[in-house]
Formats: structure tokens, C-alpha cells, sequence
């Protein structure tokens, strides 16, 4: 049986307090998993605050509820506690949360339909925390596009 000296695990923990680079609102769909630590390596982020929620910034788009409560109060603590400079929201093609690409009439539609949505997120995060910058991404197969 495991002790307290004696771990499942033995690791390295960075153990010093950190100014989070951004609190990123990310879809836990795993096939995205290797563009946002990619994302991460251009923008130089050393730390960041990962929201990984089924549907990534899908609840930020949507109606007052529990799940938009959630996941705007995981923003707001993310900025008390880490002080974090800036808000990432992501959606991404052929997403279940979304009822997958098979809801869409066609990929263009697809795509102008999640972008809307991520307009709608960040200008409900713009209005919750209106000091921190927040930018909106759509997450496709072939990368990562930043909204207008
Ligand atoms: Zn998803």
C-alpha cells in the first residue's frame, strides 16, 4: 500500500506561485490537445489557466444558466488568483457538444456558425471582465484561426 513517503508518482511540482499568461477556455475533445499545446509554444505562454470543458466556450455563448456560470467564474477566479493577462475562447469544427459536423448543412456553414458563436462568448467575457483582453479562436483541422 502506498504511504505518504513512498508516492504513486514520484515528480517535480513547480511549487512557486505564478502570473497566469492567459486562462484559456478549451474544449477537452482530445484531437485539439496538440494544437493548444502548439498555440501555447507560438504565443510563448509559460503558464496558463486551462478551462477544459465539453464544448469549450460553447456555455459562454449561450443563456444564462448554470454551465455559463461556471464557466465565466472559473475565468474570474483564474484572474483573482493568477492575475491573468488575457482570456482565450475556443470552439472547434466537428464538435459533439454542437451535435458534430453532421448538424450542419454544409462546412461553410459550419464555420460561420461557430464563429458567431465565439463573437457572442467574447463579447459576454468583455462584459463580465471588462480589463482583460479576450480573443477568440476556431480551431479547425488544418489550425487555428483567430476571429474578427
Ligand atoms: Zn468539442
Amino acid at each position: 500500500m502506498a504511504t505518504l513517503t513512498d508516492p504513486a508518482v514520484k515528480f517535480k511540482s513547480q511549487s512557486e506561485h505564478y502570473t497566469a499568461d492567459a486562462c484559456v477556455v478549451w474544449c477537452y475533445d482530445d484531437r485539439f490537445y496538440k494544437l493548444l499545446k502548439a498555440f501555447g509554444k507560438k504565443q510563448g505562454f509559460k503558464n496558463i489557466d486551462l478551462v477544459k470543458v465539453a464544448g469549450g466556450a460553447k456555455a459562454l455563448a449561450g443563456e444564462a444558466g448554470a454551465d455559463r456560470d461556471f464557466v465565466i467564474g472559473q475565468v474570474k477566479t483564474s484572474v483573482r488568483l493568477h492575475g491573468t493577462k488575457r482570456v482565450i475562447l475556443m470552439l472547434h469544427r466537428d464538435c459533439g457538444a454542437y451535435g458534430g459536423s453532421k448538424s450542419f448543412e454544409d462546412p461553410e456553414k459550419e464555420r460561420a456558425y461557430y464563429e458567431s458563436q465565439l463573437r457572442a462568448a467574447r463579447d459576454f467575457v468583455k462584459k463580465e471582465a471588462p480589463a482583460i483582453p479576450v480573443d477568440a479562436y476556431f480551431a479547425d483541422f488544418d489550425g487555428l484561426y483567430l476571429i474578427d
